[in-house]
């Protein structure tokens, strides 16, 4: 069956020092409770390596924010799939709502970032979700709908490694969530549009985490929800205490 995750994303935050701290005190909350769930933090690029020596890997999976579309060469600034990999990391988020929106990331380049991770061994977490304009005009389903269709030229076994997160880009940072039955709704829906292409064991046993304003105070009624698999933590992935609080919604 499909896995729980709770996957943090600490987005442009904390210095090297800070970071460290952080991971630091993760593992340490970690190792003093047996979680319900898998548990990522994604760190800055600049972040891995240091963060990967502080983590028991056994505690908690590391993952990077994002990769480059390209495999390697003459792209100044850019951070492969395989150079994310040698760090030590195990997932990335692709797709994230910032990255479409402030860098103008399309479906042709999320699904080459998404094969090269694949390659590379990495379990992309792989973010879809409507901006308020589509949630108000009713449009959502359908925009979510090819968002996760634009992977379908995955083969059945590549599709079936990735960890799909509904944000709705209303709820990112603002402190607005979405309802639980509005996750639930999005989610079964989008488990719907996987078994459509994939069938149903695929679509079973993929993991949709909800990501948006999630916090310790309604996690757990997210996650109650049938088809809500954990949830991509923004804000309160930034203070151990608040995201482990989020970790325990599974107890
Ligand atoms: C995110 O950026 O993935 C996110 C869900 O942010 P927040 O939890 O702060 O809304």
């Amino acid at each position: 069956m499909r896995k729980n995750i709770v996957a943090g994303n600490w987005k442009m935050n904390t210095t090297l020092e800070e970071g460290v701290e952080l991971a630091n005190n993760v593992n340490a909350l970690l190792k003093e409770r047996k979680p319900n769930c898998d548990v990522v933090v994604c760190v800055p690029f600049t972040h891995l390596t240091s963060v990967n020596a502080v983590l028991e890997p056994e505690l908690v999976g590391l993952g990077a924010e994002n990769c480059s579309e390209h495999v390697k060469g003459a792209y100044t600034g850019e951070v492969s799939a395989s150079m994310v990999k040698s760090t030590g990391a195990k997932y990335v988020i692709l797709g994230h709502s910032e990255r479409r929106q402030y860098f103008g990331e399309n479906n042709e380049q999320l699904l080459a970032k998404t094969q090269l991770a694949l390659e590379n061994g990495l379990t992309p977490i792989f973010c879809v979700g409507e901006v308020l304009e589509e949630r108000e005009n009713g449009s959502y389903n359908d925009v979510v709908q090819g968002q996760v269709e634009a992977l379908f030229s995955l083969s059945p076994e590549d599709f079936s490694k990735i960890v799909i997160a509904y944000e709705p880009v209303w709820a990112i940072g603002t402190g607005k969530t979405a309802t639980a039955e509005q996750a639930q709704d999005m989610h079964a829906h989008i488990r719907k549009v996987v078994e459509s292409k994939y069938g149903k064991e695929i679509a079973d046993n993929t993991s949709i985490l909800y990501g948006g304003s999630c916090k310790p105070s309604n996690a757990k009624e997210l996650f109650a929800k049938p088809d809500v698999d954990g949830g991509l933590i923004g804000g309160a992935a930034l203070d151990a205490e608040s995201f482990m609080g989020i970790v325990d919604a599974f107890n």
